[in-house]
């Protein structure tokens, strides 16, 4: 250290060089991604059925996940497809949902659309995921379906949440949107629920722009998916039950196909996943490591048994009593100011969002939701944590070029701990 060393907040010249932004993503498209856009623009602008880049992204999509599903169906966006596979999976009034306390809402929103219910239950502290403990004792007589969401890439503890399931006769969905290409004790995700559901919006690790696909091996919840947003062709030619099928024409009243862009977008992300994926893992394990010795941050925990895929986002958890109490708005400051792409979480707890909190379904005036409380239990106390102490940074996957800034990143974190008493009297200054 030198004597002339300060923090950036201070005045002192910042740690990080490279200008802002640091995660650029989604990356540009290629010759040939943009030559087959073109060339669908001159055949065919809407598919009726599943041919051409709709059929291939959906066959892909199924040896992506080494064919342990059988059926895949795209929709126009994730939240569609989940509302698909609420509805598939038997969601209507007087069912409950149990889900994580702390997710992306769009997750379990798609419930009340149907006139069920939430259950929210805490997170394990580990995965970050829905807490089988927690699980249990949010159950209720009503509860149908478990969600389960892979947050941040780690995949939740699918033993124990399937034991459950399996004591209680429950359903399992498995929203994968942060976590294409994770596997549990080597098995893809999204092929240990009764149906899964990847986004495929923009920020995803594989990506169409906007998107969603619905996997399943269930046919009947193949069924009911595809017509719930697919009426004509595909739900003529892919409805495998006559009773069903005689729906065709018109679906089940909704249209939430994909179009034939988004498709090939998708595919081109799907095909250079493994890729990225290899050069993301290599990148934030670099900066695990160059992290190990800043005690002030609880490192991502990933247990052995799981394959991260895509990651989404690098999560430490801040840990403000070895930083002289310094509150997380101040250290996020902090390193802005010595040039890094930080920030807090974007998305907060469920039950702090009125249509979680509220005691009424906003959709259906009238409808009180049957007694259930935002947040099972005492309180969501692990979800509280990681919502309160979670820094947000890039997911670098840029591997070798991406060594430098990553190493810079380390240093403006030691740097601050060097200058944890500036900090101190920084933060308790009313004038700042
Ligand atoms: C992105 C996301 C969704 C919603 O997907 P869209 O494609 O944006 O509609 C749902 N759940 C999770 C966990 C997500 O990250």
């Amino acid at each position: 250290m030198t004597s002339a060393e300060q923090l950036a907040l201070l005045g002192g010249a910042p740690a990080i060089e490279q200008p802002l932004p640091h995660e650029i993503w989604p990356p540009p498209a290629d010759e040939a991604e943009l030559s087959e856009l073109a060339g669908q623009r001159n055949t065919d602008i809407s598919i009726k059925g599943n041919s051409g880049p709709i059929g291939r992204l959906e066959a892909d999509f199924l040896a992506f996940l080494d064919g342990g599903a059988r059926f895949a169906v795209t929709f126009n966006s994730g939240t569609s497809a989940l509302l698909a596979a609420y509805f598939a999976l038997g969601v209507r009034e007087g069912v409950d949902v149990v889900g994580p306390a702390l997710t992306y809402h769009a997750a379990l929103s798609p419930v009340f659309a149907l006139r069920g219910d939430v259950v929210l239950a805490d997170i394990d502290p580990d995965t970050r995921g829905l807490d089988p403990t927690a699980l249990q004792a949010a159950l209720t007589e009503r509860t149908k379906v478990i969600t389960v969401v892979h947050q941040w890439g780690h995949p939740c503890d699918m033993d124990a949440i399937l034991r459950i399931a399996e004591r209680h006769g429950l359903r399992v969905l498995e929203d994968c949107s942060h976590a294409h290409g994770s596997r549990y004790k080597g098995r893809p995700v999204g092929t240990f629920g009764d149906a899964a559901v990847f986004s495929l919006q923009a920020n995803k690790a594989v990506y169409a722009g906007e998107g969603g696909i619905l996997v399943t091996s269930d046919s009947q919840v193949h069924d009911r998916a595809t017509l719930l947003g697919h009426y004509r062709d595909r739900s003529r030619d892919t409805v495998l039950d006559e009773d069903l099928r005689a729906h065709w024409v018109t679906g089940f009243g909704l249209k939430l196909r994909m179009s034939p862009f988004n498709a090939i977008v998708a595919r081109h992300a799907l095909a250079a996943f493994p890729a990225r994926k290899e050069a993301r893992h290599r990148c934030l394990r670099h900066f695990g490591e160059r992290l190990g010795d800043v005690t002030y941050l609880e490192p991502v925990h990933t247990a052995d048994h799981v394959d991260m895929g895509a990651w989404y986002g690098y999560k430490p958890l801040y840990r403000p009593q070895a930083l002289g109490g310094v509150p997380r708005s101040v250290l996020i400051e902090a390193l802005r100011a010595e040039g890094m792409e930080v920030g807090a979480p974007s998305g907060p707890r469920l039950s702090t969002l009125p249509l979680y909190a509220r005691p009424d379904n906003p959709l259906f005036p009238g409808t009180p939701k049957k007694g259930v409380t935002p947040e099972t239990g005492s309180h969501a106390e692990h979800a509280e944590h990681v919502e309160q102490h979670a820094l947000s940074l890039p997911t670098f996957t840029n591997w070798p070029e991406d060594t430098k800034l990553i190493d810079q990143y380390a240093e403006a974190f030691r740097k601050i701990g060097r200058h944890r008493e500036a900090l101190v009297r920084y933060a308790a200054d009313p004038s700042r």
